[in-house]
Parts: structure tokens; sequence; C-alpha cells
């Protein structure tokens, strides 16, 4: 049977992402069998809830996937709750003897899943207790998974790390960024490495540059006192953004396994120039969204948000990476609230031909059309390869012709969401899609200098109107270049 028997400890059961997300994504696998009788839950979080209480708020998250009686009432059996205030000593002995309890019911043979879904600042003390309170076992496996944000900068980062690593083994630490779980991300390497016409163009030579858009089109919603800390840059950038480059430029691993893509993506984030300030200035763009076609506040009027916050709402930049595969290629990034659409889209622009023999014939074109691999990761899922034809008729004219593929909404309706692909390689202790330190630290060494750097300016940040793609510079930045953003629906 694959059945994967294991205890899950929620900390922060009670709160946003256990119902949004954990819930949901543990029924699924309980569905597909990937846990069925050996398993069980302890949700724990400060308020005094009963089991029952806590069986009904789990009843209520998982509605929307329209359990029978029958299923329900299995699955739901599964579930514990413990109050507990994580800097009470005693409280975590309660909770180790039901654990210890709850695996010898459920047969679970020692397999522990600690998921912290709760702010960073508790992970230290949370890892130090389930330590020194011995709710670690000794046979079977624990692992810890741990939500983002990862520290504030690399400084934080590096303390809250060493506060886990003092307990957990890396290979027990599964840092989650949900990104990496989507079907898209995880198909960069199908593309790459599936398919020599594109491996083998796949450097400097035939590439001109890459692009890569994670538009929003909401604004900060009800996380504005959380967003206006934070800011795209350590909210998109740090994480998501550098992840997918790391994806695209690293060297093709000698298998498809977590450790030969781990250390291809490390070796790849390492190669990504750390700009000094005046680079950044050059490179590096930012805005803030005001009222537009799309919203009337501004965000400096959003709940939560400093009436005279400087924080960014978008950020553009230019990333370049100093090896030979990818020597004067650039990589343009951006990412920002309140754009015209929601869209995630990485656009592999080729160089052309090396001298255009339709010069003279061709009476429409001054240039040929780029031939640009578009890979779509949301809200549609798929990718399309742009590529040059003859225009029926008379003369030379050329045509470009888009091969377009998109997931049937079908397909995508079946396929696991995020955080069931991520939980169940939790339990298979699969890491390829998690990242390990170095991805994290290498990744906040180069957002820092960018922070750094706007952290002395003193003119207010750019702005732009909701419902645009965002402020003048970021088409700045590739003008210079004599480069535009790609973007089509
Ligand atoms: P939340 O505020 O909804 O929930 C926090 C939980 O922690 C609650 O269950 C609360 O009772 C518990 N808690 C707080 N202080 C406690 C204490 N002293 N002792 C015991 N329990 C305590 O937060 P959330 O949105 O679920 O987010 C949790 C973590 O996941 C955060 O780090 C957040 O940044 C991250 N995250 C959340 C989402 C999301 O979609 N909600 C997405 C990505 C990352």
């Amino acid at each position: 049977s694959h059945e994967k028997k294991a205890l899950f400890i929620i900390f922060g059961g009670t709160g946003d992402l256990a119902k949004r997300k954990l819930y949901p994504s543990l029924f699924r696998l309980f569905r597909k069998g990937s846990i069925n009788k050996h398993f069980a839950v302890i949700g724990t979080a400060r308020r005094e809830w009963s089991d029952d209480y806590f069986r009904e708020v789990v009843t209520d998250s998982i509605q929307s996937l329209k359990p029978s009686q029958q299923e329900l009432a299995d699955f739901i059996s599964h579930f514990y709750y413990q109050s507990h205030n994580v800097n009470d000593t005693e409280e975590y002995k309660i909770l180790g003897n039901l654990a210890n309890e709850l695996d010898s019911t459920y047969e679970l043979e020692g397999n522990r899943l600690f998921y912290l879904a709760m702010a960073p600042r508790f992970f230290g003390t949370i890892s130090k207790h389930i330590k020194s309170e011995k709710i670690m076992t000794e046979h079977g496996f624990s692992r810890l998974v741990i939500e983002k944000p990862f520290g504030t900068d690399f400084e934080t980062a590096q303390q809250l790390n060493s506060e886990i690593a003092a307990v957990f083994n890396e290979d027990q630490i599964f840092r989650i960024d949900h990104y990496l779980g989507k079907e898209m991300i995880q198909n960069i390497s199908a593309v790459r490495f599936g398919n020599n016409i594109f491996e083998s163009l796949w450097n400097h030579r035939y590439i001109d540059n890459v692009q890569i858009t994670l538009a929003e089109d909401l604004g900060v919603e009800e996380r504005g006192g959380y967003y206006d800390q934070s800011g795209a840059l350590k909210d998109m950038v740090q994480n998501h953004i550098l992840q997918v480059v790391a994806l695209l430029a690293m060297e093709p691993p000698t298998l498809f396994s977590e450790e030969a893509i781990r250390t291809e993506k490390i070796t790849a984030l390492k190669a990504i120039r750390v700009y000094n300030d005046q680079e950044v200035k050059e490179n590096f763009v930012r805005g803030q969204y005001v009222a537009g076609k799309t919203a009337d506040t501004n965000y400096k009027e959003e709940p939560g948000v400093d009436e005279n916050s400087q924080t960014e709402t978008f950020v553009a930049g230019k990333l370049m990476i100093d090896n030979f595969r990818w020597a004067g290629v650039p990589f343009y990034i951006r990412t920002g609230k309140r754009l015209s659409e929601k869209g995630t889209r990485i656009n592999i622009v080729f160089k052309s031909t090396p001298i255009n023999v339709f010069r003279e014939a061709d009476t429409s074109h001054k240039d040929l059309p780029d031939n640009i691999l578009t890979i779509y990761i949301q809200p549609t899922e798929g990718f399309s390869l742009t590529l040059n034809g003859k225009e029926v008729g008379d003369g030379f004219n050329i045509d470009p012709v888009k091969l377009n593929y998109r997931h049937s909404q079908e397909n995508l309706d079946n396929s696991p969401e995020a955080y069931e692909k991520l939980l169940l390689d939790c339990l298979k202790g699969d890491a390829t899609n998690f990242t390990h330190w170095d991805e994290v630290a290498n990744s906040w060494k180069i957002v820092d200098t960018v922070r750094e750097t706007w952290d002395k300016e003193t003119t207010d940040i750019p702005t732009y109107p909701a419902g645009s793609m965002g402020p003048h510079c970021a088409f700045d930045l590739l003008e210079k270049d004599n480069r535009q953003w790609v973007w089509e629906p």
C-alpha cells in the first residue's frame, strides 16, 4: 500500500493557513489513500478548544471538497486538539504524552511531522522544546515544516536558522515555498531537460534575454500590516522569483534527484552578480500603487499601512549571471500588486538569426520578430512558442505564428494543489521542492544589497496607477537596453 504513516503536529492549528490550506490538503491525501488508517493530527494553539469543536472547524474547512458522510466521519476521527502556549514548558509535556498515546493507538511507528503554521518568531522556542521535552522520536522520522518568511534579511535568517539547526538536521527541515509546489514551476525542468531542441539552445549564444513576471491584480487586501513591513522585494523576489531564476539558470543536474538539483540551484544562485549601490540604482526600480482604473484607493490609505509609507508594491530588476552559460544575458524580473492582470509567466526570448535575409522582401517588419518560448504558470498553465512563417499571398512578408498549448481546466481540476504535493513530499522525505538553507542565504544576500541602497534614498518612491503594469521606470529599464517586456494575453 502507498499509505504513509505519520503524526502531524500542527502548531497554529486554529490559524488561517491551517484552515485554508493544510486541512483541505490532508483531506485530499486521505481521499487518495496517501494517508489512511495510520495517521493522526494534533492541532495546537492558544485557544481552549475541545476535540469536538476542532473537528467541526476541520469539517467546515473541507466543505468545498464535498466529502461523503462516511469519508468525513472517518477523516475527522483522526483529529485531536491540545491547547498550548508555545512558551510554556509544562504544556509540551502534555503534548508529548498525547503524541505518544496517538502513536500507539494508530501505530504510527514514531513518524512525526511538526508543521509550524505560526509566526517565525516562535520557531526557535518551539524547536527547542520539541527536543528538550523529547517530542522528537528516536525511531521513525521527525521532520520540521516551516513557512515563509524565513527571516527579514540575511542576518535574521541566519539567526532563525541557527535556532532550528540546533535541533533539526538540514535534511529534517522542510522550508515551504508554495511556488515550488506548482505544476508549471516543476514543469520548467521538464521543458529544459526533456527537450534537446531547447536545452541545446539554452545559453548566451542563442538566448537574448529571459523575463519573469509575477503579476497580481489585487492590492494588499487584509495583509496591509504585514506587507508594509515587508514590501515586494522581500515578499516575492527573495523567495519565489529567485527560485524560478535558479531553476531556469542552473546547469543540467546529472540526475533528476533532490541532491543533484539542489547543488545546481545553489551554484546558479551564487553566480548571480551582487550589485554595489550605483549598480542597484541602474538595475533595480520600484513603485507603489495609487488609485487608478481598477481601484480607487492609494496604497498609503490601505488598512494597516503607514500613511507615509515608502514600501514598494512593485519591483523590477535586471539580474546578471556571471558564468559561461549566461554571460551577457539579462534576466529581467518584475512583480507587483494591482497590476493590469493576474498572471505569472516566463518568457525566453531567443536571439535573431545572424542576418535577416528577408530585409528587402518583407515590407511588414524591419527586423525579424523574436522567437519566444513562454511558460505560463498561472492562472492558465501551459506554454507557447512563437515561430516565424511566411504570410500567405504575394510578396514575402514574415508572419509570426504562435504554437500554443494550455492544460485543460479538467486536467487542472484533477491535479493536486501545491500544498497537497508539498505535504506528500514531506511524508516521503523528498525535499526537491523545498528551499535549502544555502539557497535562502544566497537569496537574502542578493536582496539585502538592493534593500540597503533603497533605504538610503531620500526621494519619494515612484508611483503607478492601479490597473497598469507598473511605473515608467520599469519600462525604461528595458528600453535603455533596446528591449521591451513581452506581455500578451
Ligand atoms: P494566523 O494568525 O491566522 O494563525 C497563527 C496561529 O498561531 C493561530 O492558530 C494562533 O492561535 C497561534 N498562536 C499565536 N501565538 C501563539 C502562542 N503564543 N502560543 C500558541 N499558539 C499561538 O496566521 P497564518 O496566516 O495561519 O500564518 C501562519 C504562518 O504561515 C505565518 O508565518 C505566515 O507568514 C505563514 N504563511 C501564511 C500563509 C497564508 O496563506 N495564511 C501563506 C504563506 C505563509
